[in-house]
């Protein structure tokens, strides 16, 4: 994965070695000098990440992060501050300044790369999700809060051999999330199943083979969606580069430093969420193309979709379809009377109790304005006729009732059936509305079968 990258770095020479190390894994990289023109480029070409110097004559590092952080069109970028190895300090102070992450000189190439791999997939998700917040206020529709996920109360699963060292890693996670420790590589996978957000394996475990455990956590069903940080150590350098090939998204050398450990694990329980969020908005942007805000019944296009797979079914003759359409009687006169907003009530109610007076597998649906159709699997003319009889009495036995306001409400129906192999969706649907029809003109609140007319 490939990503823009802006470096910002005063010392020239420095520059040029880490831009070569870019360009080389394929990075587009932009460089600058200071964190003024540094903000300048940003602004006007926004990359995918900052790497930035922290020592700089004039604004360092640290100063240029806030600003980064400060505006809101630069903001979202990840931010990477490049400290020296004895920097403590000055990384407590970058988090402080809204670092995303930090790299310690001089950079292991498998590190800098693993990580800079970890930050372009996160950006992706950050510009998705953006993209997704632009689209819904572009509609009119409250932001998702996608931008507000939080990264803490984390649900953590702790692997490691060594119980005293899970128990040191679990400790220092435990202000902010929920560690719970495993030190048995089969009871870890089976408490992987469980809803997690983040796996920390030490790769180091002798007692097990931790790689494995890491290829079995990434092929199971549930734990493929967590992030695996690997504890690993540095100079093993053969077990780090197969951790990385395996899927692991991010390490942590020993020994570990515990403010290091909590950026770490921050990040990826971000990402971890980015992730669940977008696949759920995904679900859910898929289910509100195919259900009727007003009523929640399934929509017109969802009904078309699933009488067309009914009608494959068809095919051999065997598995009959009918169809019901109805229609509310003199509903202009509701809106009216009442009020469009109590004609809304109305629509909602007789969704209700048409909902409520078929079988599971039939499905009603808002076919449009006031015009509902129920799509009957399995059903002959007569039997569908039945139901329309009692979806019809259902609604205009009992009168609607809001507030102190009574409204009586009748619809019309009419009633349809496959013909044989060679019928159509549209000319079912063509029928029904023909009996329909009838049913207004011979004086509404009734059911018209339609007659296969020979
Ligand atoms: P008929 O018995 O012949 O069906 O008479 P009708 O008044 O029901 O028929 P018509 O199709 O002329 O009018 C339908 C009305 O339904 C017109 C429209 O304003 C209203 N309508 C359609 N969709 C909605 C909606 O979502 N909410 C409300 N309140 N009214 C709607
Ligand atoms: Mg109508
Ligand atoms: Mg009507």
């Amino acid at each position: 994965m490939t990503a823009r990258v802006l470096l910002v770095d005063d010392v020239e020479a420095s520059r040029c070695v880490l831009e070569a190390k870019l360009v080389a894994e394929y990075y587009q990289v932009t460089t600058a000098p200071d964190g003024a023109s540094a903000l300048q480029i940003a602004a006007q070409d926004p990359p995918d990440i900052v790497l930035l110097d922290l020592l700089m004559p004039g604004m360092d590092g640290l100063q240029a992060c806030r600003l980064f952080k400060a505006d809101p069109r630069l903001k979202h970028i990840p931010v990477v501050l490049l400290t020296d190895l004895d920097g403590r300090e000055a990384r407590l102070e970058g988090l402080e300044a809204g670092a995303d992450e930090f790299l310690s000189k001089p950079f292991d190439d498998v590190v800098l790369f693993a990580r800079l791999r970890s930050l372009a997939r996160l950006k992706v998700m950050i510009d998705e999700l953006r993209e997704r917040e632009d689209t819904s206020r572009r509609l009119g529709m409250t932001p998702m809060p996608g931008s507000r996920l939080g990264a803490s109360g984390g649900r953590i699963l702790v692997i490691d051999d060594d119980r005293e060292e899970a128990m040191a890693l679990a400790h220092d996670l435990a202000s902010e999330h929920r560690p719970v420790i495993e030190t048995d590589p089969a009871k870890a996978l089976q408490s992987a199943r469980g809803p997690i957000d983040l796996a920390v394996i030490n790769v180091g475990s002798t007692s097990f083979d931790a790689l494995r455990l890491v290829a079995g956590l990434r092929s199971g069903d549930h734990s493929r969606q967590a992030p695996i940080l690997a504890v690993v150590n540095p100079s093993d350098r053969s077990r780090l580069l197969k951790a990385l090939d395996l899927g692991v998204n991010d390490l942590l050398p020993q020994p570990f430093d515990p403010l290091e450990l909590r950026v770490r694990v921050r990040a990826l329980i971000r990402r971890k969420r980015y992730a669940d969020y977008l696949r759920d908005t995904v679900a859910q942007s898929m289910e509100l193309a195919v259900i009727d805000p007003l009523t929640g019944l399934n929509n017109r296009r969802y009904m078309m979709g699933q009488l067309d797979v009914l009608f494959e079914r068809l095919a051999p003759g065997i598995e009959p379809v009918a169809l019901l359409m109805l229609d509310i009687d003199h509903f202009k006169h509701v809106n009216d009377t009442w009020g469009h907003v109590l004609g809304d009530e109305v629509l909602r109610e007789v969704a209700v109790r048409l909902a409520a007076s078929v079988r599971a597998i039939d499905l009603p649906c808002r076919y449009g304005g006031e015009e509902f159709v129920v799509v009957m699997p399995g059903t002959r003319l007569s039997d569908a006729a039945r139901v329309a009889e009692r979806i019809r009495e259902e609604i205009s036995g009992k009168v609607f009732v809001s507030g102190d306001q009574e409204i009586p409400v009748s619809v019309s129906v009419g009633v349809s059936a496959s013909d044989g192999a060679e019928d159509r969706p549209e000319s079912l649907l063509r029928r029904a509305d023909e009996a329909l029809y009838e049913a207004k003109s011979a004086g509404r609140n009734r059911v018209v079968i339609h007659t296969p007319r020979s």
